[in-house]
């Protein structure tokens, strides 16, 4: 047995500087030695080729090779996480376990139960905010509810906001205190011991520049030009700190952009405060609705091959790099949606399934939202033209003849249904299972 130490428990927090819970454990005294846990329960129903996965592992041995760099190293375990921290009891007299909040329902019971295997040994387990700006609640009504329309929400999210949610935490100041022994390296699994395929995955870096900022409300809009901020993939897995975010939005005065970190703050709100829906829709009514979900017509879908080439081009794009631009995944999830009347739960587990910055909260409101079932959803008699949005947002069709190069050649398959046919179509619909209210 070594001196007592804390631990750091990683999760979507991939960074050093500016995270809560290792600031936290830094200053508490102890030595703190920092874990990573490839948990299997997460990782054993994912396809062998999983984009996310190679990241995950290459951003793990990146923060492991500047802990080495500090004199200290990262221990990365495999299996799930109470039988991990069992391991971990054995072999360490810890003192204290800090982690960052994670409010996905799987997370919150993962750590429900490793508090209560630490809790036996008298261990403190201590969890921060560090992925949102706010958290309920934080951000509530003045009946004290959650709020669940968005524009009293963000007014509401703007007059809280004051520097204290967004100073950074000086963590490497306290550098010193990370646990250091002599000749000790832990082993880091490869790809394949973790039995998975190396697969390319090229990330986008994040873009903050003040041009970008600046420039944001107007340019966002269209696929073709590289003019949104990447950052959602560095979000998920906390490669960069949202604090860091609003600091930026903030220096320039971009409210448009921050409104989207508001949008992700208030979806993950929904999440911890409404956990059913994961399965159902937020408005009940909406369970009403007969989805018509024709296998054949999803599966074109998903391979691009509505005839409706920004549809296409956007299920192109994420298939072959788990990105798809924010107006198109806007389009291609009302096409789902409106005009081929398929359940939004379908293309919410397409998209979880291949997306980088999968993010069950961002993912599941987003969805609801297109739908018209989520809180303060669009109205359901708002039918994206799929043909007028390319017109408007793709005007010289750069996106589309990227991404479907065949469009315009007799290649190129007809529409899966009429534009107008299916509009009427959703209209009826929806108002019929509205209508039973
Ligand atoms: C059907 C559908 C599914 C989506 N699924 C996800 C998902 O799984 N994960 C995810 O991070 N985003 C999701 N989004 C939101 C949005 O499309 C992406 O966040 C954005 O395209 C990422 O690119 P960016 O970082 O360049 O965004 P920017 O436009 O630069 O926005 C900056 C940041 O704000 C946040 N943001 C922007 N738009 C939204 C939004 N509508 N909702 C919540 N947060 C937002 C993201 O963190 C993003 O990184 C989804 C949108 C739709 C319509």
């Amino acid at each position: 047995m070594t001196d007592s130490i804390a631990i750091h428990w990683f999760r979507r927090d991939l960074r050093l500087e500016d995270n809560a819970s290792l600031y936290y454990a830094l200053k508490s005294g102890y030595p703190v030695l920092p874990i990573f846990i490839y948990d299997t329960n997460i990782l054993d129903p994912l396809p062998r080729e999983d984009r996310r996965v190679v990241f995950i592992h290459q951003t793990v041995a990146n923060l492991k090779k500047q802990l080495q760099q500090l004199g200290s190293d990262l221990l990365v375990l495999v299996g799930k996480p109470v039988e991990c921290y069992q391991q971990l009891l054995q072999n360490f007299q810890i003192a204290q376990v800090y982690t960052n909040k994670d409010y996905e329902p799987y997370a919150i019971e993962r750590d429900l139960q490793v508090k209560e295997v630490l809790q036996k040994h008298n261990i403190c387990f201590f969890s921060y905010k560090d992925h949102v700006v706010f958290e309920h609640p934080e951000v509530e009504t003045v009946e004290g509810k959650p709020y669940t329309v968005y524009t009293p929400y963000k007014n509401r999210w703007l007059q809280v906001l004051n520097s204290f949610y967004y100073k950074a935490y000086p963590t490497l100041k306290y550098r010193s205190q990370f646990w250091k022994q002599e000749g000790t390296a832990f082993k880091y699994p490869s790809l394949s011991e973790l039995g998975f395929k190396e697969i390319s995955c090229e990330v986008r870096a994040p873009n903050l520049s003040k041009d970008l900022l600046l420039n944001y409300a107007e340019r966002r809009d269209y696929p073709a030009l590289n003019s949104t901020s990447n950052l959602s993939v560095h979000l998920r897995f906390g490669t960069i700190s949202v604090r860091e975010v609003v600091r930026q939005a903030l220096r320039v005065e971009s409210h448009a952009f921050l409104n989207e970190i508001i949008w992700r703050d208030f979806f993950s709100m929904i999440l911890s405060q409404f956990p059913r829906v994961v399965t159902e829709a937020f408005k009940p009514a909406y369970e009403k609705i007969s989805w018509r979900n024709n296998e054949n017509e999803f599966q074109r879908w998903c391979e691009g091959r509505t005839g409706y080439p920004l549809v296409d081009a956007g299920m192109r794009e994420l298939a072959a790099t788990g990105y798809m631009h924010n107006r198109v995944r806007m389009v291609a999830a009302s096409f789902l949606t409106k005009h081929l009347l398929i359940d939004w739960r379908w293309g919410e587990a397409h998209f979880a399934q291949l997306l980088m910055d999968y993010d069950l909260a961002s993912n599941n409101g987003n969805w609801q939202w297109a739908a018209g079932c989520g809180c303060d959803a669009a109205p359901y008699f708002r039918i994206f033209n799929p043909v007028e949005q390319a017109k408007k947002f793709d005007p010289d069709g750069e996106y589309i003849k990227k991404w479907v190069p065949e469009y315009g050649t007799l290649k190129y398959p007809l529409p899966i249904v009429e534009h107008a046919f299916a509009r009427k179509r959703a209209l009826e619909t929806f108002k019929k299972a509205l209508s039973f209210n």
